[in-house]
């Protein structure tokens, strides 16, 4: 679909390899260990051609990432109107971890902590001691391979991890969750500390970009609707208090996770899936932005841009 795509991607890699500006996440200790030289990208297009450069077999912790997944499995399983009912779908313009709710008690969307985790919380309430194992089973069926998790990443944010029991308490309050928060906040951690490569990434993002139908193995995983929506809520908020700036500079539906891995998603063509663990100061990894905005502008990617 793209000739010189593969030469494309390795003068990107090569060129933004140079880039060492950025830190490695560091407020879950075991994430300090990730290589910060570590680089890798691929591309998938949606008739199933995979392109990979430089790291994109090694695998890192997949963190917020999941959430664009674990709300499209949301809406797949309780539908919308359940989903709309606990969590809005508004950029909140702060950071992911922020403790702030809407003016009615709801978490701002689903790609921030709070409505992450309220959107494990559904999935908790309708499969109770099943959630992790289908919310895993998922994830292993968008990208095409059963996926390994990081118990030592687990273990370290689930130890550590204050800040998100603080917001599922008050979400608690809100009786946004029931009774069983430390189960609900075991799931969202556990799903967090999935293992991914940048190929898997870039496969899972292809999947969303063919209308919820994994172009490798052919599996319909969720319908188009809930595609469109899940979409919908990366374009808006998928890169934090970055979104605006990436819908204006990039124009692609996009998410990323502070284990340094980025998704972008483009309808109808291909996912991108990128891995530095070097981030900014909005926890969006450095060299995976230059990636995407790179790829944007030289094939005219962005999505309002339809000359
Ligand atoms: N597990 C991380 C957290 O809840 C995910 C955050 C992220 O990737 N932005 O803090």
């Amino acid at each position: 679909m793209y000739p010189p795509l593969r030469g494309f991607l390795r003068r990107c890699h090569e060129q933004f390899a140079a880039d060492d500006s950025g830190a490695v996440a560091n407020y879950i200790p075991e994430l300090t260990r990730a290589n910060p030289a570590h680089f890798g990208v691929s591309l998938a297009t949606i008739d199933g051609h995979v392109y990979e450069v430089g790291d994109s077999s090694t695998p890192f912790t997949i963190q917020s990432i999941s959430k664009a997944f674990v709300f499209a499995l949301a809406l797949e399983t309780l539908g919308h109107e359940r989903v709309e009912s606990v969590i809005g779908v508004e950029p909140s313009g702060e950071a992911f971890n922020s403790i702030r709710l809407t003016g009615d008690n709801k978490p701002f969307n689903p790609m921030v902590n709070a409505g992450a985790i309220a959107c494990s919380g559904l999935i908790h309430q309708h499969e109770g001691d099943g959630a992790f194992d289908l919310i895993h089973r998922t994830l292993g069926r968008f990208a095409g391979r059963e996926l390994d998790v990081d118990e030592a990443v687990f273990a370290s944010e689930r130890a550590t991890g204050d800040r998100n029991r603080a917001i599922a308490w008050l979400l608690r309050n809100y009786s946004v969750l029931g009774d069983d928060v430390d189960a609900v906040l075991d799931v969202y951690f556990r799903q967090c500390a999935v293992l991914v490569t940048a190929r898997d990434l870039a496969v899972m993002a292809a999947t969303l970009a063919n209308c919820g139908r994994n172009p490798l193995t052919g599996e319909q995983i969720i319908s188009s609707y809930v595609v469109a929506r899940t979409l919908s809520v990366m374009t808006s908020s998928g890169m934090y208090d970055y979104a605006g700036e990436w819908i204006y500079r990039v124009g692609i539906p996009a998410k990323s996770g502070v284990g340094g891995g980025i998704i972008a998603a483009l309808p109808a063509q291909l996912g991108l899936g990128t891995f530095s663990p070097r981030l900014d100061s909005h926890g969006n990894s450095v060299r995976g932005l230059k990636v995407c905005e790179a790829l944007s502008a030289h094939f005219g990617l962005h999505v309002l841009n339809r000359s």
